[in-house]
């Protein structure tokens, strides 16, 4: 016999967001979720940056080809889903890059203009072991510019990013930097690393001895404590790039001290994804616990021409919001709430009902904002759900208002009450007249 069914809960690794204060973690709170996207949407278009919005799932193969068939999110972490006869299989996004420069290329954009800057901000998806900042869907926002191998592309990316880091009050962050070559310079650390690791490899992980036959670099990737730290003596691959990558990973660095961005070099960072050439970055943040990385980004020279486009440079990042708004609150700096709204309507009875309604609306046609009673409650709880919504004025009909065509407004701090027209209250309301 089955019993009642248990209360509905959502699945591990993601997360409710809630319109009023609730539970420990910040990305649960609206408030901080809105103010951060203004931020993005107000630095971005500052920036010349134009949103675009793939969908949020595309065809498995997109990802197995740009992100990389060897690589931690390919092997493991897809969300993906038959297709049901239409072929290759559905993957929804676990990054957003290779669904933006599809986005680009099918659209034939580089017809219009070679040069494009583009933003993003939605939800992905990895099947990932969750934890405090790390969940099964959560939100990336991010830029690409494609286009150009111009070093300063690089450098604006990353004063794109600190800014908004610093609109939303988040001012302590540590950024790193790093070159990872170009394929030209790639072949040579490969062989370098592999023969690095190559006497250790039998007592490195299955995962490891995999990726050494498959795609070497990855096994820098691996998480296994004692590969790590093997891993930490292995050739740095920005000792071996060749005389023009060396040359740009200089620009770099002089435009990010041009710009007064303070950056530290990190020849370890190698970023998990495989499309990544020459720049590599990551800014973290020191008021986080062990998921501390707030933004990946970096070159990636050859993954546009790879996926049938133009032979273009292009740089980008991507930060995860979730971080940003814990890094919000650890910085002291909680989201403002949303402002109050402009009125609550209240109706002394039954008969008022149906024109306290109308006003209602009325209200809002003008542009104002309001809410009114849906639960018949009495004039004095409705007073008190004005109250507690924070509206700015109650607005009154009763048996009096109803004959003379009027309404009653009440400032809710002060208390002045008015009699007048409906016209004339929204006018008050507005602030137009006193
Ligand atoms: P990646 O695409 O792996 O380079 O990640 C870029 C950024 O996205 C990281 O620096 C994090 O801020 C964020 N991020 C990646 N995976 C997750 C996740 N599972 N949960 C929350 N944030 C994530």
């Amino acid at each position: 016999m089955s019993g009642p069914s248990p209360n509905p809960r959502r699945p591990e690794g993601t997360y409710d967001v809630l319109p009023v204060p609730h539970g420990s973690q910040p990305e649960e709170r609206l408030a901080g979720w809105l103010a951060l996207e203004s931020a993005v949407r107000s630095v971005c278009a500052r920036y010349g940056y134009q949103e675009i919005r793939p969908p949020l799932f595309e065809h498995t193969s997109l990802f197995a080809k740009s992100t990389g068939e060897v690589t931690d999110i390919v092997e493991k972490e897809m969300f993906t889903v038959p297709s049901r006869g239409e072929g290759d299989s559905y993957t929804f996004r676990p990054e957003i890059t290779p669904g933006a420069i599809r986005l680009l290329i099918e659209n034939r954009l580089f017809q219009q203009k070679a040069f494009w800057k583009v933003w993003y901000w939605g939800p992905n998806f990895r099947y990932e072991r969750p934890q405090k900042g790390r969940y099964r869907q959560f939100v990336q926002m991010g830029v690409e510019a494609v286009g150009s191998h111009d070093p300063l592309l690089d450098v604006e990316t990353m004063a794109v990013y600190a800014e908004i880091l610093r609109l939303v009050g988040v001012m302590k962050f540590d950024v790193r930097i790093n070159t990872m070559g170009c394929p030209a310079c790639r072949g040579g650390y490969r062989e370098a690393l592999r023969a690095f690791l190559e006497p250790h490899l039998a007592s490195y992980c299955g995962n490891c001895r995999r990726r050494f036959e498959r795609n070497v670099l990855r096994v820098l990737d691996c998480k296994v404590p004692e590969d790590a730290r093997r891993n930490e003596s292995a050739p740095a691959i920005a000792d071996q790039v060749c005389a023009g990558c060396r040359a740009h990973f200089e620009a770099v660095q002089a435009g990010l001290r041009s710009v007064g961005l303070a950056f530290a070099v990190d020849k370890k960072i190698v970023r998990g994804l495989d499309y990544y050439t020459r720049t590599v970055y990551e800014f973290a943040s020191p008021l986080l616990g062990a998921q501390n990385a707030l933004v990946g980004g970096g070159r990636y020279d050859t993954l546009v021409a790879s996926m049938g486009g133009p032979d273009v440079g292009a740089v980008g990042f991507a930060a995860g919001a979730e971080r940003v708004l814990l890094a919000m609150r650890e910085s002291g700096r909680p989201a403002a709430g949303l402002p109050p709204p402009d009125f609550f309507a209240v109706a002394a009875d039954e008969a008022a009902r149906g024109e306290i309604f109308l006003a209602a609306q009325t209200m809002r046609a003008a542009g104002l904002s309001g809410d009114l009673d849906y639960e018949r409650r009495s004039v004095k709880a409705q007073m008190r759900a004005a109250n507690k919504t924070g509206a700015r004025y109650a607005v009154f009909i009763g048996a009096e208002e109803l004959a003379r065509r009027a309404v009653k407004i009440k400032r809710m701090e002060g208390g002045d009450e008015g009699v007048m027209s409906l016209d004339e209250a929204i006018r008050v309301i507005k602030g137009e007249t006193r």
